[in-house]
């Protein structure tokens, strides 16, 4: 059968191999295998999710809220924004779908950092847009400058922290940017892991609110799925101007996020408490993973983020290395796809990280 041409450009998304398959594959009790491949909170969620969601559970034949009313205002003002600036999405995933559906085709160019969130990539390729990366690692303003000037792109995907480096931007540098940006160019601000990188340092912070103030051309997105620890339930946002939001909307399918999802995603915004003792432990658990790379000689990327990259030596093979790992049970995220020779690992609880650093250090 014939697809549509612009399939054939198109690879899957690489997910975290689920436990699931580990257990299926290699016959590892589900007990025994520890996932650090994904990024999501290993604390879970706040114990007040889980309440509200088991209180819910008889909805589950009605529709959801297709007004997202509850959440919709929840996030809004949790970000000092109206109800009319947001839009919410099955994932951030679902927004930047959206976006790219809404704003480019196949006479756009879409650019982005060499090395970022792979499924920038996958969207541009829905609507065969052009994709054009700067070369420098971490995102380096002046060059996407050089380039927009260049090139004139309909959109610009800036990942603050990036995934999967963990390296952060200067909010100051950010603006400054931005303001040098012309009105018709779609500049994507995707704050998945920001939570983490405002703690560690407040130069990072990127206030949506400011953005929207100062830019009719930016949307920033943000996730359950990171800090929040609601990988499983699926819902991001966007926050932009009306004009943005409005035509995102088009696009947007009805229905498009669970009853339960909203319900978990709602009360997850009220503990606040939990979101900031889980990124404290997730910084403090990270610095075992700085003093372990020192003694083991291994590069590692400053992190904003509950993951870090370990950058191998050429003598060390990522994907071996992370083949090796999954046999033992430790998912990790080989980076090999990204032509980079390191690994990513999401930084897990105390006892889940002694067990990395045991496993890695068997095989190296
Ligand atoms: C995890 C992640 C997202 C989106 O995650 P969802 O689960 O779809 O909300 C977006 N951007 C980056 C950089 C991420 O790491």
């Amino acid at each position: 059968m014939k697809f549509n041409a612009k399939m054939k450009d198109i690879k899957n998304y690489e997910a975290g191999k689920p436990i699931e398959l580990v257990v299926r594959e290699f016959g590892i009790e589900p007990k025994d295998i520890i996932k650090l491949a994904s990024n999501e909170n290993p604390y879970g969620c706040s114990s007040r999710v889980s309440e509200a969601v088991s209180k819910i559970v008889t909805k589950m034949s009605l529709y959801p809220d297709d007004s997202m009313m509850d959440l919709k205002s929840g996030i809004s003002k949790r970000f000092e924004v109206k109800d009319e600036n947001v839009i919410i999405g099955s994932g951030s995933d679902q927004v930047i779908e959206f976006l790219i559906h809404a704003k480019a085709d196949e006479n756009s160019k879409i650019l982005m950092n060499s090395i970022t969130f792979a499924m920038y990539e996958i969207y541009a390729k829905h609507v065969g847009a052009e994709i054009l990366r700067t070369t420098s690692q971490s995102h380096d303003l002046d060059e996407f400058y050089e380039i927009y000037k260049k090139e004139k792109p309909a959109i610009i995907f800036i990942c603050t922290p990036n995934n999967p480096t963990g390296d952060a931007i200067d909010s100051q540098k950010l603006f400054d940017f931005l303001s040098k940006i012309d009105s018709n160019t779609l500049v994507v601000v995707d704050g998945a892991y920001m939570e983490y990188a405002i703690l560690k340092d407040a130069k990072k912070e990127v206030k949506p609110k400011e953005l929207i103030e100062m830019f009719e051309n930016v949307i920033y997105l943000g996730t359950f799925s990171k800090a929040y620890g609601l990988g499983g339930m699926r819902v991001g946002y966007g926050l932009a101007r009306t004009d943005i939001i409005k035509e995102l909307y088009k696009i947007r399918p009805p229905f498009n996020v669970t009853t339960l999802s909203l319900e978990a995603a709602k009360v997850a915004l009220s503990d606040e408490e939990f979101v900031k003792n889980s990124i404290v432990a997730n910084f403090s658990e990270m610095k075992r993973y700085e003093e372990f790379v020192n003694e083991q000689k291994i590069d590692i990327i400053d992190s904003y983020t509950n993951f870090v990259t370990l950058c191998l030596n050429p003598s060390q093979n990522s994907s071996q290395i992370a083949g090796l790992l999954l046999k033992k049970g430790m998912i990790v995220r080989d980076l090999s796809s990204y032509n980079m020779n390191a690994i990513r690992v999401t930084v897990g609880t105390k006892e889940q990280n002694t067990r990395f650093f045991e496993l890695i250090q068997e095989i190296l």
